[in-house]
């Protein structure tokens, strides 16, 4: 069975990302790469989207970028600037189009569908698939969009909306999100944080019509793509092994708080990139620690106080947007992090340390 110096497992986001960075930094001309992906063929699958607060190796696949944002709970909304830290969303058949392009054309690269289909002993594995384990306490981020054409102008597409909590909550913490692409298409999104323990808050479909049609009064539009899924607000199991390292949610890329990935895997593997001659012996590369006690404290008030989240998140966005961005993009200072806690709850928040 063939060997290989380098396997990757999970050719997604984190796979390809990491493929991509050792690709275009010349690091595979004399090492051989294998990437293990069961799916048969490359389709969007996602949209990622994240506020820019660093360069990335994909400005050419985002499908649209905005300087503007609104948060809003019943009966307000707040306007919000972010210009020096624009919102992207990456199209992700754009993405994969691009690397697995580039990829296919260097000759020590291959490509199976399963690990059982080479000899993997004496690789290195960067590992993307997360080990979860069933647990009805564990929190989740599951969500339903779709991107809809309207027949006449509809959207300002200068302005996107973060979060709209003014829909119903079912005492749990709920919110809508929409990104314009342009006047007549937008993707338009159900998000839930919940437990996911059953059903019951999965009936997207109608939640979205209910959304379009009743709140937004938006009638004549079709539904031209579709996405779901679930982002674990907690880290899949980690377990250290010689010779391996977990990227992409598996490696624990998921800022807890909110969901965001995508920019933390491009770090890490620009980090890989950096020390993969002596990869074995690199310190594991982490969300900073600080973010993870705020994030866990965040998630524990989220859990016993679902009906506070609206106000929580509304008041956040009081901060100077430049702020709150660095905060939920890993990027604050110390005097950053404090203007943000301060306005939280501080009695409830107090108390969520106790929990
Ligand atoms: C629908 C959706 C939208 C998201 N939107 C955002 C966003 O807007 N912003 C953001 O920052 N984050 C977002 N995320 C979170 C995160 O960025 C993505 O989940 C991202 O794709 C994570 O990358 P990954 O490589 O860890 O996982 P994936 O991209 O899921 O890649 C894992 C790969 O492993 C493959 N695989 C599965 N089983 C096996 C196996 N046994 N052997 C080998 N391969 C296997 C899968 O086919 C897949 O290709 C989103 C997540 C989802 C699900």
């Amino acid at each position: 069975m063939k060997e290989f110096d380098y396997i990757i497992v999970g050719g997604g986001c984190a796979g390809l990302s990491l493929a991509y960075e050792l690709e275009i930094n010349k690091k595979l001309k004399d090492k051989t790469l294998a990437i293990i992906e069961p799916r048969r063929e490359y389709q969007k699958d996602k949209t990622w989207s994240f506020w820019k607060v660093t360069t990335h190796s994909f400005d050419d696949c985002v499908k649209k970028s905005w300087k503007n944002f609104t948060v809003n709970i019943p009966k307000k909304t707040n306007h919000l600037e972010c210009a020096s830290y624009p919102y992207q969303s990456i199209d992700s058949g754009i993405f994969y189009k691009k690397i697995n392009d580039i990829l296919k054309e260097n000759k020590n690269i291959s490509f199976y569908k399963d690990i059982s289909e080479i000899n993997s002993e004496d690789s290195f594995i960067f590992n993307s698939v997360p080990l979860i384990k069933k647990d009805h306490r564990n929190l989740w981020q599951h969500f339903c969009g779709v991107e809809i054409e309207t027949q006449n102008n509809f959207f300002d597409d200068e302005i996107f909306n973060l979060m709209d909590f003014d829909c119903d909550q079912r005492e749990s913490v709920h919110f809508f999100y929409t990104l314009p692409y342009s006047k007549t298409t937008a993707l338009i999104e159900t998000t839930w944080l919940s437990k996911m323990n059953d059903n019951s808050q999965k009936d997207y479909d109608n939640q979205i019509k209910d959304y379009i049609e009743n709140h937004l009064k938006l009638k004549n539009y079709k539904i031209t793509y579709k996405e779901e899924g679930a982002i674990p607000l907690f880290y899949p199991i980690y377990n250290k092994e010689k010779n391996r390292i977990n990227i992409g949610t598996a490696g624990g890329m998921t800022r807890l708080s909110t969901g965001y990935t995508f920019l933390n895997i491009q770090e890490h593997s620009k980090y890989i990139c950096k020390n993969i001659e002596n990869i074995s012996n690199a310190k594991k590369f982490e969300i900073i620690r600080k973010y993870k006690f705020l994030d866990e404290i965040f998630l524990r008030v989220l859990e016993k106080h679902p009906e506070k989240m609206p106000d929580i998140f509304f008041k956040m966005f009081k901060s100077s947007p430049k702020t709150v961005i660095k905060f939920l993009s890993n990027k604050s200072n110390f005097f950053e992090d404090l203007s943000i806690i301060l306005k939280m709850p501080k009695l409830t928040f107090i108390k969520a340390l106790f929990y």
